[in-house]
Parts: C-alpha cells; structure tokens; sequence
C-alpha cells in the first residue's frame, strides 16, 4: 500500500448521480453499473459496496478476476455480467456462480455448452452482435449458426441477454455510423424472435449512447463513466444542457485524490529543476516537492502542464514528473508547511480541479486517467 496519497469516494455524490440516471431512464431501465478497469481506478471492492448501498443490483465487469472481486464486495441477490475476457478453463466457475458472460464467438459457445452439461446447470449467456464497431460481437451471417445451437441446447443455455456496443456514442461525428448499428442490431434482434427465442434482457447502451439515444436504453443500460459523475464527452454534456431550462451540471464527481506537501526549499534564479532541462527558474522561486509520479498515475505527460490545489490555489508542476515525486510552484504561497495537504482532484477552499481538466492538460480522457489510478492507493469512503 502507498502512503504517499489517498482516494477519498463520496457516497453522497454516488447516490446523487445514481438519483439522476434512474430518473432519466426510467423505472423499466435497470442499471448495470459498469466497473472494469477496478472500477474506473475507483477500487472495485470500496466503490462495489458503495453502488450496493444505492440499490444496484447488477455489475459489468471486464474478466474473471474483476468478477471475483466484485463477487466478495456484493451483496445477496447481485448480478455479475463478463462483458470481455474469459478463459475456456474459467467457464465452469462462471456457471456455478450464476455469473453470466459475453459470447461472440462460436467457440466459447460450444465451451458454455461443454461446461453447462458438464455442471449440470445453465449457462448464462449474453450473445453480442457486430453491429458496426468491428471489435467482438456475431457477424450478421454468423447469426443463423448461433440461433441453431441456442435451439439445440436449451436445456444448457440461459440467453440472458442480446447485445453489442456502439463506436463512438459520444460524439456528434459519429451520428450516421451509430445509427445504422441501431439498425442493425433491430434486424438482428427480430431475426431471433421470429425464431422464438426472446432474451432476458436486450441491452446496447453505454453512457453515451443512453443520453443521446433514447431509443438505445430497451432493458437495460450499461453505466460506466456517468456513475463516477463525469460525462463520456463535453458534447454529450452540452446536448443534455441544451436539452434543459436548468443549466447545471446534475453529476457529482465520486472521486477525490490527495496528497501532502513532502519537502519545501529555494530556487535561484537561472536554476533548472527536476531531471533535465525542461524547466528553468525565471526569477527566484519556492517549489514543493509531492510525492505522487508517474508510477502512481499521475501522467508524465503533465510535466510543465499539471496543475494541483493548495491552500486553495491552483500550483503548477514545474519540469519532468517523476516517477515518484512532482516539484510544484507555490512561490506565491505563504506560510506553507510540509504535510499540508496537495489536491491532485477534488476541491479545496473555493477551488475544484475536476478529471477532465487535469484530463485536458495531457491529452487523456478522463477512462483513462481514472484507470490509471494505481491499486495500491489506499481508498476511502467518506460516508
Ligand atoms: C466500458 C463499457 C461500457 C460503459 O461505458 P461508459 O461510456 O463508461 O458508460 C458499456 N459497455 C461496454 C461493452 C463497455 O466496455
């Protein structure tokens, strides 16, 4: 475990945003709340609990691995849906957990068959459709096959779900591509009810694509970036404020990282600081050393850009961030001490230094500035 910083979750600001997607899609609409990636670097036991105590009921996660976790953090009665990686060998303990898994291959197919008969009991099977994202999913001529082995093995399948994922929901560019998958996921979806075989759940909506497109929430809705309080694009933001006479942000960020000042001294004039020569000191200054780098997710790619809170006012990193340590500018800072504390994201006195601004310095989108966060930062509810 780090000591050198702390992620602080916030429960109210989770329930607060949990609030606004229910209201928003609607009683008919469940929500499955999206954790790969540990949770968006929010830690999946910490955020998993927190999620429960707002009343979901049904994870998504990546692999195996993150289903175990989430597995141990759920309560009672929780749905666990893989939506990516799995390996043949780890079927036989998705089935005996009721873990239900993405299929888009007709191999792992078969493997869920295999296994289910081997077990004794059904597999829980999500069957994703390409619809336009070329990344996994059935191929429109691959659809017969799969309908022919869903009739065939009944008895082992549970089809819990048909699904695919839009590319690029996010964005205004994207509109006609993300149209014809809609299309083309109605096509394939009447192809499997003329056949008489209904899914438990037909489900296609990422953040985006639910606030965008309506028509894309159907059963249910898979919640990733909007849940920890971010919007998945400035523009999807803006086309919901456009959409509304109240011109606020309805989100509540869940994620705050902080650090503390390690070490405090001069600069002369002329001076470089940090590794290399990226920096040069103007004119006499004060810097502070904080021991967060880039091992613990805080992008070299900030070095000269970054910027963090303390004693309420913006500071700048100055040279290279380091594996370990940043050197920050408080030249205009008085009376600071070490130990006092650094905000990397969060607020301190009136100021906030929100993901997507720290984001937009380096380039990273707020996924995966989130992810990187590293595991080994201890992570707190703040209930
Ligand atoms: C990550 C992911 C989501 C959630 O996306 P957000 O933009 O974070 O809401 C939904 N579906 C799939 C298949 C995903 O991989």
């Amino acid at each position: 475990m780090h000591t050198n910083s702390t992620i602080t979750l916030s429960l109210s600001a989770l329930k607060k945003n949990i609030t606004f997607l229910k209201r928003t899609f609607g009683r008919d609409v469940k929500i499955s709340s999206v954790v790969k990636g540990n949770a968006y670097g929010h830690g999946i036991p910490e955020f998993v609990r927190m999620a429960s105590r707002c009343g979901i009921r049904h994870f998504s996660v990546f692999d195996t691995d993150e289903a175990k976790k989430v597995k141990e953090a759920a309560t009672k009665n929780t749905e666990i849906m893989i939506m990516g990686f799995l390996q043949n060998e780890d079927i036989p303990w998705a089935i005996a957990h009721d873990v239900s898994f993405f299929v888009f291959e007709k191999e792992r197919l078969q493997q869920a068959v295999r296994a289910a008969k081997k077990s004794g009991k059904k597999a829980g099977i999500h069957i994703e459709v390409e619809t336009g994202m070329n990344r996994t999913g059935f191929d429109l001529r691959e659809i017969p096959t799969v309908i022919r082995l869903l009739k065939k093995e009944k008895e082992h399948l549970d089809f819990k779900g048909l699904c695919t994922h839009y590319a690029g929901a996010e964005s205004v560019a994207n509109h006609y591509r993300v149209t014809e998958q809609i299309g083309m996921y109605k096509k394939v979806y009447t192809m499997f009810q003329k056949e008489g075989l209904v899914p438990e759940l037909r489900h296609t909506a990422c953040s985006a694509a639910a606030m965008v497109y309506p028509e894309t929430r159907m059963d249910m809705v898979r919640i990733g970036i909007m849940q920890y309080g971010l919007w998945p694009s400035p523009e999807t933001f803006v086309s919901f404020l456009n959409k509304r006479k109240i011109k606020t942000d309805p989100l509540r960020r869940v994620i705050a990282w902080t650090s503390e000042v390690m070490s405090i001294k001069e600069v002369k004039s002329g001076d470089f600081i940090g590794y290399g020569t990226s920096f040069m000191a103007k004119q006499k200054m004060k810097i502070a050393v904080v021991p967060v780098g880039y091992s613990h997710g805080y992008s070299r790619s900030l070095s000269n850009q970054g910027r963090v809170l303390i004693h309420g006012r913006r500071c700048v990193v100055v040279g290279n961030v380091g594996m370990n340590m940043m050197i920050v500018d408080v030249s205009e800072l008085k009376g600071l001490k070490t130990g006092d504390e650094v905000v990397m994201i969060g607020s301190q006195g009136q100021d906030d230094m929100s993901v997507a601004s720290f984001g937009d310095y380096s380039n990273q989108l707020n996924y995966e500035l989130l992810s990187r966060l590293s595991k080994d930062i201890p992570r707190k509810t703040d209930v």
